[in-house]
Order: structure tokens, then C-alpha cells, then sequence
């Protein structure tokens, strides 16, 4: 049933009236077959058209197995059997540009890169082939992308004609259809592509705009080629226009300079973090010196106790390391940022269980968790929190600590 389709012929009415000859359900949505039609139903890796049969919108166009009938799904019941139709244009229009673009770049990757076309997908957002190989070089990707464009400034004509198979074998065929019955439309893009297609293609090549290949990925022994065509080269080329226009305006160069300027930029970066983090060291083992120089000396052991606001527990734990390694030392810390932490560490010299103590003073708080070695031990507690500043309880939870030390 391919004599009622009429964009077979003629891809470009958009306007047109018809006969409601059957009306029928679609997923519970009404759907209608006319008796001919330029919607084109989804198929072959290109979407359906959209549009409106009178105030009835056109939502989806699909093939009914059964008997090829072409489903209009609609989101109402028209009221007349003869109906006005339109379809969407732009959509339709975007399509055809993006659908022969696919054509004459299918074409040209066989022609330069001996790379077969094997998936076709076009969405709103990208439109992709698929090619059987694995790879492709830089200059094979720009090869093939000159070529194409070449194909588009020659302004070709494109025809498209039903003929026997047996005929269509004789023309150089990018891929031999496997489908049932004896004829084929086959697409023409005058001295360069031949292909068995039922989709809408634009009248001359010139139509399709610009053809730019935007992205590779490999797929398990395949390459899946991401490009777009017309309009969608323009909004593509404007977006990343816009983009690198900021980029030059952030960085103060040209656009060839961005790539450079950005290598330069993150070397800086690495050696900036350096020496941050050697100042650091140089600044914590300073300020190590210093508090050990404050100690409490007690019976077994010099006592450094202190509370941190605002400080970062991993390098307060550093802190407590640095200085538990200086001999005769039990280090007490506490840190509010505004987590808690208490942090105790003793130096090899010196008894005592670290773990043991925390544990202690956690049981002595009344709520807690942690723990640790002998040597080292580190834990947190709700309980600083019981209706007093945490830095003052935390306060508290070292002076129980230094308790415990002397008892
Ligand atoms: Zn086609």
C-alpha cells in the first residue's frame, strides 16, 4: 500500500486535505487512516512528522503491520470525514536536511575510508551512523567531511524512482536491501550515491547546509559517528562559538590560544598546590613547636591539651602526630569545625592506652564512639553538645581527660 503515500513523490506539501477512510485506536489514543497522506510515518531511523489534521493534533504516524496502512494518532476525534491537514514543517524540513546529509556522508565514508553505514538514528537532540570499523584517523574524519560538503556546494539533484530489483542491482548500490517483494525506491544523488530508502530527502544537496562531524565514539568494533546537518550545524556552530568567545574573553586570548594557555594554566596550578603543601608541613611543624613549648608537665608525661574551631581534623590529626613524635608527650585535642572530634596520641616513651582513654571519657560524657591503638586513638560525641557551646564542653571532655591522666 504505497500508492496513497504521497511524500514518496513529493516531499515538500505540507499542506493538503484528505479522506478520513477508518478510524481506529492507537494505546487508547483515537488514530485515523486517510485515504493518502504526506505524513510520514516513522521508519528506516527517521522520526514521524507531527502536524494537525483540523484542530486535531497529529502526535505519532506509524506503519500498521497488518496491512502497511499509514496510522495518523491524533489527541481527538475529528469531526469531519474530509480534513484539513498540515504538517509541521520545521520538523519535517530538519529531518530531510539531517536524513540526506546522512546519505552523502554514508556515501563518502565508503568511498574514502571502505566504511559500511550499519545503524542510522536521528532524535531531536543528536543523529548518528554507525560504520563497521573501528577506527578512523583524523584526516580519513576530515577526508570524508570536505567531500561531503563538496557534494552539498555542487547543488546536485536528488530523485527518487520505484524500479525492479533486478534493475536496481545494476545501479552501484551502497547496500543491497533485504526486503521482500520486487521493488525498491531507490535515491539518487545525481553521479555520487544510490541507496534503497523510503524516507523524505531534500531536492538538491545544496538544501542540507553545512555537514559537520561533531563526535566519535567506539562502539565494540564499531565507530558511531555523531554529526548534524543545516540548521543544526548553525545552532551547534553558534553554541560553541558563544562558548569559546568566553572562554578567549576569561583568559584574554585568541581562540587558538585557548589550548595552550589552559596547559600553561594547570602546570601553574600543580606547582601552586606544591608549594602550598610544603608551606603547610613548614607551618604545621611550627605551629607543633610552639604548642609542645606550652605543655603542662605532669607526672608521666608532657600534657599538650587544646581546643580547634574552624581547623580541619585531618590536619589537626596530623598536628597530634607531629607533635606525639617529640619524646615524653601526650598530646589532648579536640576540634569543632563544627563537627567534633577528639583526637589523643602519645608519644613510644610514654605508658598509657590513648584507646583506653578515649573510651573513658566517652563513658564519662555518656555518649560516643571511637577508637584506636594505645598510642593513638580518635573519636566524636554528641553529649558536647547538651545545652553548652561545643567549644566549651569540649573544654570539659579535656580537662576529664587530663583527670583520668592523673589519676
Ligand atoms: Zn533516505
Amino acid at each position: 500500500m504505497t500508492d496513497n503515500r504521497l511524500y514518496y513523490d513529493d516531499a515538500y506539501t505540507n499542506r493538503f486535505t484528505a479522506t478520513v477512510v477508518e478510524r481506529t485506536m492507537v494505546d487508547g489514543c483515537p488514530a485515523v487512516v486517510l485515504d493518502q497522506t504526506y505524513f510520514y510515518p516513522t521508519s528506516g531511523g527517521q522520526p514521524h512528522d507531527t502536524g494537525r489534521l483540523d484542530a486535531c493534533l497529529v502526535v505519532d504516524v506509524l506503519t500498521r503491520d497488518a496491512d502497511d496502512a499509514v496510522l495518523h494518532v491524533l489527541d481527538a476525534w475529528p469531526d469531519e470525514v474530509t480534513v484539513s491537514a498540515e504538517i509541521d514543517w520545521p520538523r519535517r524540513f530538519d529531518h530531510m536536511q539531517q536524513h540526506t546529509g546522512q546519505h552523502i556522508l554514508s556515501r563518502a565514508f565508503v568511498q574514502l575510508a571502505d566504511a559500511n553505514t550499519i545503524g542510522f538514528h536521528l532524535s531531536p537532540d543528536s543523529v548518528t551512523i554507525d560504520l563497521d570499523i573501528p577506527h578512523l584517523s583524523s584526516e580519513q574524519l576530515d577526508a570524508v567531511e570536505t567531500l561531503s560538503n563538496q557534494i552539498v556546494w555542487d547543488n546536485r539533484p536528488i530523485t527518487a524512482s520505484f524500479m525492479s530489483k533486478s534493475d536496481a542491482l545494476q545501479l552501484a548500490l551502497r547496500k543491497v536491501p533485504d526486503v521482500d517483494g520486487d521493488t525498491l525506491r531507490i535515491v539518487e544523488i545525481a553521479g555520487f550515491d544510490w541507496n534503497a530508502c523510503g524516507g523524505t530527502h531534500v531536492a538538491h544537496t545544496g538544501e542540507v547546509g553545512l555537514i559537520k562531524i561533531v563526535k566519535l565514539d567506539r562502539q565494540r568494533g564499531n565507530l558511531r559517528v555523531e554529526f548534524c546537518c543545516g540548521q543544526r550545524a548553525l545552532l551547534d556552530y553558534r553554541a560553541k562559538n558563544g562558548v569559546v568567545n568566553q572562554i578567549s574573553a576569561e583568559l584574554t586570548c585568541g581562540y587558538w590560544e585557548i589550548g595552550s594557555n589552559l596547559t600553561k594554566m594547570r602546570t601553574e596550578l600543580q606547582a601552586a598546590r606544591k608549594t602550598i603543601k610544603q608551606q603547610q608541613a613548614t607551618l604545621l611543624q611550627y605551629e607543633a613547636d610552639q604548642l609542645h613549648a606550652t605543655g603542662e608537665e605532669m607526672e608521666s608525661a608532657t600534657v599538650i591539651a587544646r581546643v580547634f574551631t574552624e581547623r580541619d581534623s585531618a590536619e589537626i590529626r596530623n598536628l597530634a602526630n607531629q607533635i606525639s613524635r617529640k619524646p615524653g608527650t601526650i598530646v589532648l585535642f579536640a576540634v569543632y569545625a563544627p563537627a567534633t572530634a577528639l583526637i589523643f596520641a602519645r608519644s613510644k616513651d610514654v605508658d598509657g592506652d590513648m584507646a583506653d582513654l578515649l573510651q573513658r571519657v566517652l563513658h564519662q560524657l555518656g555518649d560516643g564512639k571511637g577508637g584506636g591503638s594505645s598510642t593513638f586513638a580518635q573519636g566524636s560525641t554528641n553529649a558536647l553538645y547538651n545545652g553548652k557551646q561545643p567549644p566549651a564542653a569540649l573544654s570539659a571532655a579535656l580537662a576529664a581527660a587530663k583527670e583520668q591522666l592523673r589519676q
